[in-house]
């Protein structure tokens, strides 16, 4: 989608520090980190939000879940959060659905 900041991210037209990619996933570190480890996990294809998954694209939301496993192994994350904000409110502020993974400290339960 034109002017979405993660599709161009996806497409490399926006430098990003990547830490995987295959066909129709990007992931990368957050520019502004909110726990020592902190990437997201963002589909190539534009989807609004996780209000956007459809039975035609549920297979890759589910493959980005996947994805989060295989890389936080990689990266020997033992304990992690996985979020997705969707809409103003809940603190969206890129519209194109991604999921943040959160590792490296003591973290609270309700978020804020
Ligand atoms: P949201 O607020 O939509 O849940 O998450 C968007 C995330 O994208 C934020 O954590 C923000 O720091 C990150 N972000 C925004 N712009 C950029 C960028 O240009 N590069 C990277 N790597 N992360 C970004
Ligand atoms: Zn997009």
């Amino acid at each position: 989608m034109p002017d979405c900041l993660f599709c161009k991210i996806a497409a490399g037209e926006i430098p990003s520090n990547k830490v995987y990619e295959d066909e129709t996933v990007y992931a990368f570190y957050d520019i502004d980190p909110q726990a020592p480890t902190h990437f997201l996990v963002i589909p190539k294809a534009h989807i609004p939000s996780v209000a956007g998954i459809r039975p035609e694209n549920a297979a890759l939301a589910g493959h980005m879940l996947e994805v989060i496993a295989k890389v936080a192994g990689e990266l020997g994350l033992e304990s992690y959060r996985v979020v997705s904000n969707v809409g103003q409110q809940a603190g969206q502020t890129v519209p194109h659905l991604h999921f943040h993974v959160l590792a490296g400290r003591d973290m609270t339960w309700p978020p804020g």
